[in-house]
């Protein structure tokens, strides 16, 4: 807990009170990870400690990571996934970086020392069974009450759209790859 905070801000936001959320951000359009990265500069700024595990690690170091390096912020962030192409022939690779990154997830959300988790790129992951969904299932309905936990990434899976509380789908109007122009740090990572 930050020393400095004010007494408001430390018990405007207690877990007794809380209801913890399940919420999927999905569609073909750039936002979801970016979403989830807004909602944890919100959640900081209730003092909340916020995990999040990327389950595809990008090629480039993003600026996310370099804040939290920058700053002591309760905000850790772990990516796995190193080696994965989108028409990767190696599912059995790929299926070991994915469950190393699950298995990581499933005991930070059973820990329940987070209050809000985020799980990137999940969603690709289940859509294209290198994960179980069950086994998803399972923890988020173990989990403490008072958890929110976010699951984004392309293609969510009818069930876990049937399960969130909370649904946004990112839809494409434009995009400036289809211009030819070519991912910029700030905006892309
Ligand atoms: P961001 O991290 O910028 O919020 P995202 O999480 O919604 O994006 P992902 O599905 O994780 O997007 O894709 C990662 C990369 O693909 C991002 O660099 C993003 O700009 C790019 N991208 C997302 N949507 C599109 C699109 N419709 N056309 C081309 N590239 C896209
Ligand atoms: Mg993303």
């Amino acid at each position: 807990m930050n020393p400095d905070a004010s007494p408001e801000q430390i018990s405007s936001a207690p877990r007794a009170s809380r209801k913890g959320l399940v919420i999927v951000y999905t569609g073909n359009g750039k936002g979801k990870t970016t979403a989830a990265l807004g909602l944890v500069f919100r959640a900081l700024g209730w003092n909340w400690s916020v995990f999040m595990i990327q389950f595809l690690k990008g090629k480039w170091n993003t600026g996310e990571k370099l804040l939290v390096t920058h700053f002591p912020f309760p905000f850790e962030i772990r990516s796995f996934g190193e080696g994965f192409t989108w028409e990767t022939r190696d599912f059995e690779r790929e299926r070991a970086g994915v469950m190393e990154a699950w298995n990581l997830a499933e005991q930070v959300i059973h820990n329940g020392d987070h209050d809000l988790v985020i799980l990137d790129e999940i969603n690709y992951v289940l859509s294209r069974n290198y994960l179980d969904w069950e086994r998803v299932r399972n923890a988020l309905q173990n989990r403490p009450p008072w958890m929110h936990v976010l699951l984004t990434g392309r293609d969510a899976p009818e069930a876990a759209i049937k399960f969130a509380d909370l649904v946004t789908e990112m839809c494409c109007v434009k995009h400036p790859f289809d211009a030819g122009i070519k991912g910029q740090p700030g905006i892309e990572y």
